[in-house]
């Protein structure tokens, strides 16, 4: 487990990021700030940008993409009130920080990336970390991970124009799905609740994400 890594270099700038940009702004839930000040970010981002790992801000990583600012990735897996059985569905890997603090709240994490390079290199991040309960798959995520459905949460890192249908198939009964929906100068984040088969959606707050890229999108 990542608690019994080595102090590193950054704890301190670690604790400081939960206090000032994750408790500061509201976020309670204990394992989540726990989880967020054990996991090193510096570990998934280029060796150029190690010292603004903690900073209030997302960073470039391979292809293009971002790793999400923290306190975006705080607000997003508290808003799917994980269990320490929950089992996961995240969409965009990415460079794996996600995926990352993810394995410290939920029992497996199943995680989709499109870029082939992203998606070994956040594996190997992961599994150099010593973390286990995860699985990293290359492939759309948009069509989610059948195979391995229902999920009892889903965590969407890329904006969709609209929730992908796989996905609230993917969810089961009473489970929750945080997804970014919409353009890139009108995006917002979505928690989706499956109840009765429905989806009940409540609008969050507005944010910036690279896009949901599916099917025959060439980007
Ligand atoms: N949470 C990530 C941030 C990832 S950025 C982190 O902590 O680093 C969003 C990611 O979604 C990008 O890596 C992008 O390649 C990926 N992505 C975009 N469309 C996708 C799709 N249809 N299926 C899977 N991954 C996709």
């Amino acid at each position: 487990m990542v608690a019994e890594l080595q102090p590193d270099r950054f704890a301190v700038e670690r604790q400081h990021m939960v206090e000032t940009q994750l408790s500061a702004r509201g976020i309670r839930d204990q394992r989540l700030l726990d989880a967020m000040a054990s996991i090193p970010r510096h570990e998934f981002v280029e060796a150029r940008y190690r010292n603004q790992a903690y900073e209030d801000h997302p960073l470039p990583i391979a292809a293009g993409q971002t790793i999400s600012q923290p306190y975006i990735v705080a607000l997003m897996l508290d808003l799917l009130h994980l269990e320490p059985s929950s089992k996961v569905l995240e969409i965009g890997t990415g460079s794996g920080y996600q995926t990352a603090v993810l394995t410290q709240l939920a029992t497996h994490v199943y995680s989709v990336e499109r870029h082939p390079e992203l998606a070994r290199q956040a594996a190997d991040t992961l599994s150099r970390l010593g973390l286990t309960n995860f699985t990293v798959v290359t492939g759309d995520g948009s069509r989610g991970l059948a195979q391995y459905a229902p999920f009892d949460a889903i965590v969407v890192s890329a904006a969709a124009s609209q929730v992908p249908p796989a996905l609230f198939e993917q969810l089961r009964e009473g489970g929750r799905m945080i997804i970014p929906v919409g353009p890139p100068e009108a995006q917002e984040l979505q928690l989706v609740r499956k109840q009765g088969g429905k989806a009940v959606i409540a609008l969050r707050e507005g944010c910036r994400f690279v896009p949901l890229i599916s099917g025959g999108d060439s980007v």
